[in-house]
């Protein structure tokens, strides 16, 4: 780090450019709406290429519209050192969520420019195409191709709810690249990202030092008792599902309570048959979403969450049907990419906390094929998905400054 040690980004000009793209599709209450591979996000792009070139940077754009910003080393053999996010949003989006980690990684490049500096490895900015999956479903699709997570056709073919193809909408607005998504090598992949939740403002830290994602499981459950007359079955001997889901409902919260910190659990969804008031519910289905960072939680909170149902059920007289559906491991991100934004963060002096991301991101692909971290900075309230979204100027220069000092670390490696 040594002969760099003094470099800062520009704060301002990174708020600038923050707020010039937050320009481009503008929501109705001061946030964004630029949805993947519309025209606003096509103009988003444009705009963001352009300042790309004015530092000299060339662009390569892959068959997913993910697009590479690259600053040539000193040793272009190297894999490049990148940086980057998304550019997109939600409908009713925030200017900060994926928008800071792109213009941050801009900002960082801007400063070796400003000040000659040029890095042994080659560094990149990337911007990650369709990250928010709300135009085309699901989410993180264009990195989830780069880590050979779904196939390209796949991705080409999704539709929007107008009908239209993901792969034709690229084209429409220009943006399908000639290079095959995931043949270009990333030496290691660092994002920059408002936390979207409320942890750093409550502890009052400005860095968060991530080490991973969390793992989830999600399941279907259907209780089935028996439809009967409100009034004439007596208390004693019904067979109500829903009374039987709502101790299931309460056992959830209870366990990830057991749990804590990490733990988090959810029952968002459900459905009651017949939905009469006289009459008793036969049937009962509903969701169940459990998480955490350690894959061995994770598996005992599935041990007990069977066990417990079972009991429940047992106790009420009904009959359950417990359907995992989905079964996403733990991310942990690289030692050295981790390493390198707890030491700049160090050495800038920057209040800090290791933590866990609760949200996914285009890091929690990439990290399956190339060394990985993620820096996170506050935002107010812990709100994001929300036009009200926003960070203060003072952490996302911190932030950018981490990411700055960790690319360089990182780019310089081969140096020491
Ligand atoms: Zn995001």
């Amino acid at each position: 780090m040594g002969e760099f040690q003094n470099l800062r980004v520009d704060g301002q000009r990174l708020w600038d450019s923050i707020m010039a793209i937050g320009e481009i599709g503008p929501g109705e209450h001061g946030g964004s709406c630029r949805l993947a591979l519309t025209d606003a996000d096509r103009d988003g792009r444009d705009l963001f290429i352009r300042w790309c070139e004015e530092i000299g940077c060339s662009i390569t754009i892959d068959d997913m519209g993910n697009i590479f910003a690259r600053r040539e080393g000193r040793n272009n053999e190297l894999a490049p050192i990148v940086a980057g996010s998304h550019l997109d949003t939600q409908p009713h989006g925030g200017k900060f969520d994926g928008i800071y980690g792109v213009l941050a990684a801009l900002e960082a490049v801007r400063t070796l420019h400003d000040n000659n500096v040029t890095t042994q490895a080659p560094v990149e900015i990337v911007v990650w195409t369709n990250e928010e999956g709300s135009r085309f479903a699901p989410a993180m699709i264009s990195s989830g191709v780069y880590a050979g997570l779904f196939e390209k056709d796949y991705a080409w073919s999704i539709t929007d709810s107008d009908g239209k193809r993901q792969g034709d909408e690229l084209k429409r607005i220009g943006y399908m690249g000639e290079l095959p998504c995931g043949s270009n090598p990333i030496g290691a992949l660092l994002e920059a990202h408002i936390e979207q939740g409320p942890i750093l403002e409550a502890d009052n830290h400005q860095i968060g030092v991530v080490i991973g994602g969390q793992g989830q499981r999600w399941y279907d459950v259907t209780i089935k008792g028996q439809d009967s007359h409100a009034g004439s079955t007596p208390m004693r001997g019904r067979r109500d599902a829903l009374v039987a889901s709502a101790e299931i409902i309460t056992m959830v919260q209870a366990l990830a309570l057991e749990f804590a910190p990490q733990a988090v659990s959810t029952v968002g969804e459900m459905v009651v048959k017949p939905n009469s008031r006289n009459t008793i519910p036969g049937e009962v289905c509903f969701t169940v979403d459990i998480r955490n960072p350690e894959e061995q939680v994770l598996a005992k909170m599935n041990e007990q969450l069977n066990a417990r149902i079972a009991a429940i059920v047992g106790k009420h007289g009904v009959e359950c049907e417990l359907k995992e559906i989905w079964d996403k491991a733990p991310v942990k991100f690289d030692p050295d990419c981790i390493a390198a934004v707890a030491a700049a963060t160090n050495l800038l002096g920057y209040s800090n906390q290791q933590m866990v991301s609760g949200a996914g991101h285009d890091a929690c692909q990439i990290c399956l094929v190339a060394p990985t971290s993620m820096i996170f900075v506050p935002c107010a309230g812990g709100l994001s998905h929300n036009e009200q979204e926003s960070a203060e100027a003072a952490d996302l220069e911190a932030g950018c400054n981490v990411l700055l000092h960790a690319m360089l670390t990182l780019a310089n490696k081969s140096d020491a």
